[in-house]
């Protein structure tokens, strides 16, 4: 409750209440587990409240989420545009959840740009580069699901969290921090975790769907990337795995089949940087992990028009898969010095 100041808190309850009734939820662009957990969660408790609310999520979003979906939410925004865009225009509040660059709203930033409604933002990444009437970020959360608890709580609209709503935060904060293995070490998270499942949020139910939930191919795919894709370079304490577009087909790809991918290199004695390139499009798409002090966040905005976490982050490039390849090893002398400070 105190991490927020109270007189933001007080402003924004009071514009709710007199001049809010409808409001559209929107996340970051590829959501994943905290990004549809976080913006579902706030949905839960803004209907419960009384007011209309919708999420509307930029592009497509993994199917092991499908079951916390309910009532028209999430919206994809690439598969109903004129829909969207009506909710948006008679929408009184704009929510922007997990996010801290409006380039990270996809096809829905052409749209938004003159948008002149209050934005409320509620994030943990760092140096939000969004212009919010009312911010709520910090980086020292393990996601955005956690601190749209602490929101809901400030604003006084805890006793409206449903179980719908309990179930999506505690996915947001299970995906984001990986099972609570990293970002998981603040006691006022487990405190939180604690209240979700007295909400009747169903701890096993949600591990099940996130990490026990894959098709056979995927499987497959990622017995594929780490037995013949994984290459390591021990002089860096890097890792890489790419997959061509070829490859996704061959292996029926679908959203969300390579999250995580990018984390089975790490577990390697010695690897403290991972990236996973992977083509998407008429771009590469990239996504970088790191142990310890190796910030990723600061690698992938240099070279790849990217950002995120210090030890979790992405990016993209229109360099054709073989460059973008050869940029990253190229790039890795460079880095020697700070990867090799690594314990
Ligand atoms: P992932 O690798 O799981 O897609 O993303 C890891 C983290 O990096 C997330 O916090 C995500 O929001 C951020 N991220 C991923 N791709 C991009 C990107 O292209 N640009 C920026 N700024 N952040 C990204
Ligand atoms: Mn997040």
């Amino acid at each position: 409750m105190e991490r927020f100041d109270l007189n933001t808190c007080t402003k924004v309850k009071e514009w709710l209440r007199k001049d809010v009734k409808r409001t559209v939820i929107i996340p970051h662009v590829n959501p994943d587990g905290d990004a549809i957990g976080s913006t579902l969660g706030l949905n839960d408790v803004l209907n419960n409240a009384g007011f209309e609310s919708h999420v509307i999520v930029p592009n497509d979003f993994p199917v092991y989420l499908n079951w916390l979906s309910c009532e028209g939410s999430p919206l994809i925004y690439e598969q109903n545009i004129e829909r969207c865009q009506k909710l948006i225009d008679q929408a009184d509040a704009l929510f922007f959840l997990d996010f801290n660059d409006a380039k990270r709203l996809g096809k829905l930033e052409e749209y938004l740009r003159t948008n002149a409604k209050k934005v409320v933002l509620i994030d943990h990444h760092p140096d939000p580069q969004i212009k919010a009437d009312f911010m709520f970020s910090d980086t020292n959360v393990s996601s955005t699901a956690e601190l749209v608890y602490d929101f809901v709580d400030a604003i006084g609209m805890l006793d409206h969290l449903g179980v719908t709503g309990a179930n999506a935060l505690l996915t947001g904060i299970i995906a984001d921090t990986g099972s609570f293995s990293h970002n998981a070490s603040r006691s006022p998270m487990y405190g939180i975790v604690g209240e979700l499942i007295k909400r009747g949020a169903d701890k096993e139910k949600i591990n099940e769907s996130l990490y026990n939930n894959f098709s056979e191919k995927r499987m497959r795919l990622l017995g594929y990337c780490l037995s013949e894709k994984m290459e390591i370079f021990p002089q860096y304490r890097t890792a890489l795995i790419w997959l061509s577009a070829e490859e996704l087909k061959r292996f029926d790809f679908h959203p969300g089949d390579t999250e995580g991918f990018v984390n089975y290199p790490l577990s390697v004695k010695g690897v403290v940087f991972s990236a996973f390139f992977m083509e998407k499009h008429d771009q590469v798409k990239i996504s970088f992990r790191s142990k310890g002090s190796f910030a990723t966040n600061d690698f992938s905005g240099a070279h790849f028009s990217g950002g995120g976490h210090r030890n979790a982050s992405g990016g993209e490039t229109k360099l054709p898969m073989a460059e973008a390849l050869a940029l990253f090893r190229e790039l890795l002398p460079q880095y020697s010095g700070k990867l090799d400070k690594e314990c």
